[in-house]
């Protein structure tokens, strides 16, 4: 690939592009990623999540909010988690997310489901849930690297685009910027040395960073799917404020390097139990 064209919706004028690389950087859908080969790993988790914004009194909150216990108007139980950011202008953001390994997945309503959160959370704060500031924005996630591959001869793939989403937590900004920093030290080693092959380094690099990382949040996506695992799971963990820390500290990437061997060890005895519980 030697660069693109690009057309001026406004003016509808299209200009030829060259360049020597091209960083693939246009989201989880990625038109122009899949048109240079890339695809999904479709055996690996990936989500789905909607969020929206309301005037809420608490909008200037120092804490954010998560809820693992999603409930409908009945109190039943919902699959997916919940979080509320306050923006701190006037709005909070209230959203929720699921993940491809919940039970029932592709039959879940993510708009009601995100009605259903809002009137939960209502009262507590003080928002009126009929009455969000604007549509909600919805999408579907790759997550933990589950796109590839990564690089062509002149070209890498970074971001959403390389399904770089944290399945622990929903995140893809820190990703985003993260997989950018990487691309942009292995494109300098191109351009300074002349040579396309120093790209190959940007795969070890996300390998290094994420592989082993990614490997327990995807056995996590699944563990997590398990209701009847779940429950157990909270239960125990929100007695242990030891457990709901680290617990807390992988979910965000914070675990030190001799940390992931036995978190990884944790979540594979885990998985053998969800194997007890196949149809819960
Ligand atoms: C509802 C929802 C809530 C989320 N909440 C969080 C959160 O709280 N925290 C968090 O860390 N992450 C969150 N994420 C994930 C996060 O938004 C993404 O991981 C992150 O934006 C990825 O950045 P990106 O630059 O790779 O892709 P994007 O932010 O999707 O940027 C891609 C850009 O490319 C443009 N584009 C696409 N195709 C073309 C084309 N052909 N030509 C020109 N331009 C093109 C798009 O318009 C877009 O601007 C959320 C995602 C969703 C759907």
């Amino acid at each position: 690939m030697r660069g693109a064209m690009v057309t001026n919706k406004e003016n509808n004028t299209t200009t030829a592009i060259h360049a020597d690389y091209v960083l693939i950087a246009d989201g989880a859908n990625s038109r122009f990623g899949r048109s240079m080969g890339t695809s999904r790993e479709k055996a690996w988790p990936y989500g789905t999540a909607i969020r929206t914004y309301w005037q809420s009194p608490r909008h200037q909150e120092p804490w954010i909010e998560s809820a693992l216990d999603v409930k409908d108007r009945n109190g039943n139980s919902m699959p997916g988690y919940g979080w509320i950011f306050p923006v701190g202008d006037g709005t909070i953001n209230i959203g929720v997310g699921l993940l491809s390994t919940f039970k029932n997945f592709k039959d879940v309503n993510t708009t009601h489901l995100l009605d259903s959160y809002a009137h939960m959370v209502a009262d507590k704060w003080e928002i009126d849930p009929t009455k969000p500031e604007c549509k909600a924005t919805s999408g579907k996630i790759p997550m933990g690297g589950s796109v590839g591959p990564k690089i062509g001869p002149t070209h890498i793939v970074i971001g959403d685009a390389a399904g770089s989403v944290n399945p622990f937590n929903g995140e893809g900004i820190d990703y985003a910027y993260e997989t950018a920093h990487m691309a942009a030290d292995v494109l300098h080693d191109a351009l300074v040395s002349g040579d396309a092959m120093a790209l190959k380094r940007y795969e070890q690099l996300i390998d290094d960073e994420y592989g082993q990382y990614f490997k327990v949040a995807r056995l996590f996506a699944r563990v997590i799917g398990q209701p009847v695992l779940m429950r157990e799971l909270s239960r125990v963990g929100i007695h242990s404020r030891t457990l709901m820390e680290w617990v807390l500290r992988i979910m965000a990437n914070l675990l030190r390097p001799d940390e992931i061997g036995p978190a990884e060890a944790a979540y594979k005895a885990a998985a053998k139990i969800v194997k007890l519980f196949p149809n819960a």
